[in-house]
């Protein structure tokens, strides 16, 4: 798609450390440290939730409620399994989001790359970047599992005159660039998008690894994986696996950023590609191409993947019902029935699609009671109708 650039109309960015528009329910998404903050009450995605109007605008129509496939995932062409043939040492996963970058930078597709690298001095502090050679993207590479203000590039990219751009984020940063894409200038923007659930701020990090792992200060990379366990990997090149069943619910409970707790775009919406794993066996990368820009970007890199088609296996259902009351009462199991429990799901439980179910329709049930009981007024307008219909499938609690 390309735009046809609108006077930008600029507004003096906040202080680092002041209140945002959105307050508590704010995801450092970056665009109030930026003149854009001009726009934050329409592009704000905690102040105004607009899927289906934004679909429309990056996809040429909002998804088909009644498509069962639509209702979970959004907008779509295609969906598969893949890994890379060599995989990134460090990546994520196998490094399929870096290697599409890398390949949209040096074909000339674009003139830089918004990603996220680490500070010098932590490795999970986030800092946006406008990367512009292979080793700026690969130093990008890996999740900094944190809030991470992204477009707080925003006035960079239209000073530095950049006309072809891609932007890596998740959902909340894909939201507010869509709603100001055509202000920054650009003749084309690409948007590769990663799923995101559960993030935290970086104290919110420091609790849930001293909470949860044998060796806090050494984590390199974590995961909530399908095989439902959280992996860990260490600097000493070790791992640990702790089940999902068996985490401090209690201690944990708080940790979440109140943002992700309220937040109904897991998938990535807005993106032109989604990369993440959440769809796959255990071990594959899921991709979802959501539109034509999306299978050109992904057209790049089919000689460096291999792909499968995607499956769906188990039933979801009585696990999520279960889950809700056992989230609210936070219950936490002994580590041994956990570990037991972890076993025997991983065995019969829901994999590739339906465990991607699962986990949607775990969040969503979860967030929801979360705004019904903190921000009443909001919550009609806040969630989707995608997600009022996935959560009208359970019964929750009735306050
Ligand atoms: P790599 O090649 O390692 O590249 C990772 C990319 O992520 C980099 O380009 C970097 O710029 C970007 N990035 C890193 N940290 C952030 C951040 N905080 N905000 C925005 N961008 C960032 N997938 C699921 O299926 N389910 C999930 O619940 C899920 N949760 C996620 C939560 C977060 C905070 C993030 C960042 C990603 C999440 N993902 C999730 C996506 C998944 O973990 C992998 O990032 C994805 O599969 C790509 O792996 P890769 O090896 O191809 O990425
Ligand atoms: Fe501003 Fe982004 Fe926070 Fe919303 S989420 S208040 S747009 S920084």
């Amino acid at each position: 798609m390309t735009y046809a650039a609108k006077p930008h109309q600029k507004s003096k960015a906040l202080k680092p450390g002041s209140r945002r528009p959105a307050k508590e329910l704010c995801s450092e998404c970056g665009l109030c440290d930026t003149s854009y903050i001009h726009y934050v009450k329409e592009a704000c995605a905690f102040i105004n939730q607009q899927f289906d109007k934004l679909e429309t605008l990056v996809h040429g129509r909002s998804r088909d409620l009644d498509s069962p496939e639509e209702l979970y995932f959004g907008v779509h062409q295609s969906m598969m399994q893949a890994r890379k043939k060599e995989p990134i040492p460090g990546a994520q996963w196998t490094g399929i989001v870096s290697t599409i970058a890398i390949e949209m930078l040096e074909r000339g597709l674009v003139e830089g790359v918004v990603c996220v690298q680490s500070a010098v001095d932590d490795r999970f502090t986030p800092v946006p970047v406008i990367a512009k050679t292979r080793e700026d993207i690969l130093a990008a590479k890996v999740n900094k599992p944190t809030l991470s203000p992204n477009l707080n590039i925003l006035d960079l990219v239209e000073r530095s005159g950049l006309k072809k751009l891609l932007v890596i984020g998740v959902g909340c940063q894909i939201q507010a660039l869509r709603a100001v894409q055509d202000k920054i200038g650009l003749e084309k923007l690409y948007v590769l998008g990663t799923p995101c659930t559960d993030n935290v701020s970086r104290a919110g990090l420091q609790k849930f690894l001293e909470t949860t792992s044998r060796s806090p200060e050494t984590v390199v990379y974590y995961e909530f994986m399908q095989d439902f366990n959280v992996h860990f990997k260490y600097e000493d090149g070790s791992t640990e696996l702790v089940p999902f069943f068996g985490l401090n619910t209690k201690e944990l409970k708080d940790v979440f950023a109140p943002s992700c707790l309220s937040c109904f775009d897991y998938t990535n919406a807005l993106a032109d590609i989604v990369v993440g794993y959440m769809g796959a066996e255990f071990g594959s990368q899921w991709i979802v191409v959501r539109n034509e820009t999306g299978a050109e970007m992904l057209e790049l890199v089919q000689d460096a993947i291999t792909t499968k088609p995607v499956m769906s296996q188990g039933n979801r259902k009585e696990a999520v019902q279960q889950g809700i009351a056992a989230y609210d009462q936070a219950m936490t199991l002994p580590m041994w029935f956990a570990k037991a429990l972890g076993v025997v799901i991983k065995q019969i439980g829901p994999k590739g699609l339906e465990y991607a179910r699962f986990s949607i329709d775990s969040h969503f049930t979860r967030n929801y009671l979360f705004v019904k009981r903190n921000y009443a007024s909001k919550l009609d307008q806040h969630v989707p109708e995608f997600a009022k219909r996935i959560v009208a499938q359970y019964k929750l609690p009735k306050s």
